[in-house]
């Protein structure tokens, strides 16, 4: 599991503070309550979906301002980093989930949820067309339409198979709540069958033979959790039952966690390797069938072998009503929603798009300087002074903070330090070379729990901004400015950290600042990061009691 530091998490959004609209907010809030006629005029704000993004984004919305509805097939939000942590019964399924209901009724102001999937997105009338699941009952198919002002699409996204025949039939995937408890109740099922009687040894290491695809960090927290299942718990229960059971890794690359530091992903591999769990790297699995997983290696070729259970964990797709949106308004040749860094999706009006169903495309800062140079040389003589160049970098800094990162890794802490690099006599030719390495340096961002709830949190400021601009401004809202940039900073994102639970009460955690830290210690911090982090005082309880109860009982066996 890689997740932020909750104790900073409260930053990120100081850079609104210059941007904030003078004036007492609250007495225009008042006075916008009382008039009837400003209530009708509310903005309709349609979230879809009520995952990190979406849920972060609800929860700091001033929610007052707007006409907020939300629309998503699941009627809460859940705790996804504790998601390994349901498949072998450590934490309970409810435990990490938070009606989003009771989240609504913490905020004042209109908002509505409807349980119901959207599968169109018709930008050009502003509207979603949705679809009940359970409506088959309902008047029309359960089918419905939301008109919208601003749409924040915040989708998630779905696992991706690779279109590797015979997955989407016989793997589990570890994505949903659901996912989890189906995994739990496989995981005994593949015990009790086992302990049938009259089955041949082969028969029970078939059976007991767990496969999970993909070594990124849900693959090896599921693989640890399995295997502290088998070691505390199973073998109490089932004397003997453990020698015929074998946990698989299977990866494509040459190292499980590669995102993580080569310290960690060394740590882990020998973890594992002296636990038994069998890490199959360098594998590419190309078939699975109701029997036996097929995969191919470099050197060795291809090698079949049976199963229990696969789990398959191998990363994340585009859903099809994402693709199709895309395709609609040209990102057809993308793999996900291309944004702005104001979260803006590209070739439309008024929809922003966060977390992992959308990616932020920033615009190549050479292509920019262009247009800067342009409004900075009012007098067109193609060069500018030093004053003129001074406010174009500061500019420039503004909106790409990655220019900033990279002066400072360059040891050039000041703008000058940049212009003496280049010389006196700067023209625009000069300036975009000197600029087009940082090009390079940007990023895109991981889709990532830490990231989605960052994006929510930004866009919930900008909307409220947004309003309070256009309450007191008479010229209307203040969003964009004349040359079509934003008034507000863009995102920046703030990575705090990352875990890696790996089983035996160890965890792996890369934290910001470059600190590695491995071990027991680091588990308690996991423990007192993810109890701080949850939606509510009632998970909170109810996800340490699961880990006290865990402690003192064990886990709990039953196929329920
Ligand atoms: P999601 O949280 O997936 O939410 C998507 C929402 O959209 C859901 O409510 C869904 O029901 C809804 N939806 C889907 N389709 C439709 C539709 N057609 N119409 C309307 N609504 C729809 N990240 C971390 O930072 N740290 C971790 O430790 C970590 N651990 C993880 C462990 C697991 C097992 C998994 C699966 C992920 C983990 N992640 C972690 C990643 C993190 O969960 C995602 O990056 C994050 O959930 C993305 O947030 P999101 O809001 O974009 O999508």
């Amino acid at each position: 599991t890689y997740f932020k530091i909750l104790i900073l998490c409260a930053a990120g959004g100081g850079g609104f503070a210059t941007y904030a609209v003078t004036g007492p907010i609250n007495a225009a809030i008042a006075s916008s309550d009382q008039d009837g006629e400003m209530k009708a005029k509310k903005k309709k704000v349609v979230i879809v979906g009520t995952g990190w993004a979406g849920t972060s984004f609800l929860k700091n919305l001033d929610s007052r301002f707007y006409d907020v509805q939300i629309i998503s097939p699941r009627n809460y939000f859940a705790f996804t980093p504790l998601l390994p942590s349901v498949t072998c019964g450590t934490v309970d399924a409810r435990s990490i989930v938070e009606p989003i209901r009771k989240i609504m009724k913490k905020k004042t102001g209109d908002i509505r949820f409807w349980e119901a999937k959207c599968f169109k997105i018709d930008e050009v009338n502003k509207k979603v067309h949705c679809r009940s699941d359970t409506g088959t009952n309902l008047e029309g198919n359960g089918e419905f339409s939301v008109e919208y002002d601003y749409l924040v699409v915040a989708m998630g996204a779905r696992s991706n198979t690779f279109n590797t025949p015979g997955v989407v039939e016989n793997c589990h995937f570890l994505k949903e709540v659901e996912d989890a408890q189906k995994i739990r109740r496989s995981v005994m099922d593949c015990f009790e069958m086992a302990n049938i009687p009259n089955q041949s040894d082969d028969e029970k290491r078939k059976k007991l033979h767990f496969i999970i695809v993909g070594g990124g960090p849900t693959g090896v927290e599921f693989a640890a959790e399995l295997h502290d299942f088998v070691d505390k718990d199973i073998s109490r229960l089932y004397p003997g039952i453990e020698d015929f059971v074998k946990i698989s890794v299977i990866e494509a690359g040459q190292h499980i966690l590669p995102m993580f530091d080569k310290t960690i992903t060394q740590f882990a591999e020998h973890k594992f390797e002296r636990e038994g769990i069998d890490l199959k790297l360098g594998h590419k699995v190309i078939k699975v069938s109701d029997q036996s997983i097929t995969m191919s290696h470099k050197e060795s070729g291809e090698i079949s072998v049976p199963y229990g259970m696969v789990v398959w964990s191998t990363g994340i797709g585009t859903r099809p009503v994402i693709s199709d949106f895309m395709n609609q308004i040209g990102q057809g040749d993308r793999r996900v929603l291309a944004t702005d860094e104001w979260l803006r999706v590209k070739g439309c009006d008024d929809v922003y798009a966060l977390g992992d169903c959308a990616t932020i495309v920033q615009r190549r800062i050479v292509d920019d300087i262009s247009a800067i140079f342009k409004i900075a040389d009012k007098n067109n003589t193609g060069k500018l002074s030093l004053k003129e160049i001074q406010g174009v970098l500061v500019d420039i800094c503004q909106r790409y903070p990655q220019v900033e990162l990279y002066l400072k890794s360059k040891n050039m802490k000041r703008f000058s330090d940049l212009l003496n690099k280049i010389d006196d006599d700067l023209d625009i030719v000069k300036f975009k070379n000197a600029l087009s390495s940082v090009d390079s340096h940007v990023k895109s961002l991981p889709a990532t729990a830490q990231v989605a709830e960052q994006q929510g949190k930004y866009l919930a400021r900008c909307f409220n901004l947004m309003k309070a601009g256009e309450v007191h401004s008479p010229k209307g809202p203040i969003r964009i400015t004349a040359d079509g940039r934003h008034r507000f900073p863009a995102f920046k994102y703030k990575h705090y950290g990352q875990f890696a639970p790996l089983g035996g009460e160890q965890t792996a955690a890369h934290l910001a600042g470059d600190w590695i830290s491995i071990g027991h210690g680091s588990q308690w911090l996991w423990y007192s990061v993810y109890a701080t982090k949850q939606p509510s005082w009632r998970t909170t309880f109810a996800v340490v009691s699961d880990w006290a109860r865990r402690f003192v009982f064990g886990r709990d066996s039953s196929c329920i």
